[in-house]
């Protein structure tokens, strides 16, 4: 399978640009979508589930018009989105029967054997009677990936799907989603840096609406080797930091600031070198666009 995107641009009718000019191509596997609050990962995941229109560019999936072949698209496509509402008073057996048949699965027998299959799949069996009212933010996120399979999708959108679960629980879910990526295109978006390095073999980095960044991880972290430093300063000392070097990211820790710079050379001022991470990556592009207090 092979997602060919090109020069995507929305703007909506109150004058806020989402997407300006998104180019990507994506195969197998799974895909991290990262950027912060705003970027415009929601609206361009809405645009290749056909939920909403482009003002131009072509979205093709092996061949197929995403953006004109939307019944088409859509038999091949599963899609949690951000918002994914449950029914509070039905068991999650019951919904995922309901939607399995409005997904076309007909024979109440094949059906009955899918949503067992389903159920397992993201370990809900024991909870299936259950009301969807009932269930933990990580339960309802993964009965959302079971509703997403139905149809044996050949494309899975998840938006920000572990926004909001605890550490357990994003493990869980985790481990769900790494299951799915093989003869499948699986793009997820998030703001968490940590959902693609564990996750995806490719990502893209997008802010204010444009691609700043696509590629792999791994050689993302490598192109950072050797140029990030690191000092513990006062916090009132910042100003003065940022007036003389590119810092991409602050942490306070015991009410001391840890500034992180990249500079090409080591720098004067008693920084240490450190090892890059992704966070490095993505705090470096998405420094150039804001200010790094904001991030
Ligand atoms: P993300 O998913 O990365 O948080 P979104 O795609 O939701 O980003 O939003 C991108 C920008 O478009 C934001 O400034 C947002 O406020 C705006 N936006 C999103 N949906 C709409 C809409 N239906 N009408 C107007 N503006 C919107």
């Amino acid at each position: 399978m092979q997602l060919a995107i090109n020069k995507l641009s929305k703007t909506y009718s109150n004058g806020v640009r989402a997407l300006h000019d998104v180019s990507l191509t994506l195969g197998n596997g799974m895909f991290g979508l990262l950027g912060p609050n705003g970027a415009g990962k929601s609206s361009l995941m809405r645009t290749i589930a056909t939920l909403q229109e482009a003002d131009s560019g072509e979205i093709s999936l092996d061949g197929l018009d995403v953006l004109k072949q939307k019944t088409r698209v859509r038999q091949l496509l599963g899609y949690l989105p951000q918002e994914f509402g449950v029914y509070p008073k039905v068991s999650a057996e019951r919904m995922l029967d309901h939607i399995a048949r409005l997904k076309g699965v007909a024979d109440a027998k094949e059906r009955k054997a899918l949503v067992g299959a389903l159920l397992e799949n993201v370990n809900l069996s024991k909870d299936r009677k259950k009301n969807l009212g009932t269930y933990s933010g990580g339960m309802k996120q993964r009965f959302g990936i079971a509703q997403a399979l139905i149809g044996d999708p050949r494309v899975i959108i998840v938006d920000e799907p572990t926004a909001g679960l605890d550490p357990a629980e994003r493990n869980r879910f985790y481990n769900l989603l790494s299951q799915l990526g093989e003869n499948t295109i699986v793009i997820l978006s998030t703001h968490i840096v940590e959902d693609v390095s564990t996750l995806c073999s490719n990502f893209a980095i997008i802010c204010q609406g444009e691609v700043l960044y696509a590629g792999e991880p791994e050689r993302a972290v490598q192109s950072l080797e050797g140029k990030i430093f690191t000092k513990a300063i006062a916090q009132g000392e910042l100003p003065v930091y940022q007036g003389k070097y590119k810092v991409i990211s602050t942490q306070l820790k015991s009410g001391r600031l840890h500034i992180r710079i990249i500079a090409s050379a080591a720098p004067e001022d008693d920084f240490s070198a450190s090892a890059p991470t992704l966070e490095d990556v993505y705090f470096s592009n998405i420094a150039t666009r804001m200010d790094v207090n904001t991030i």
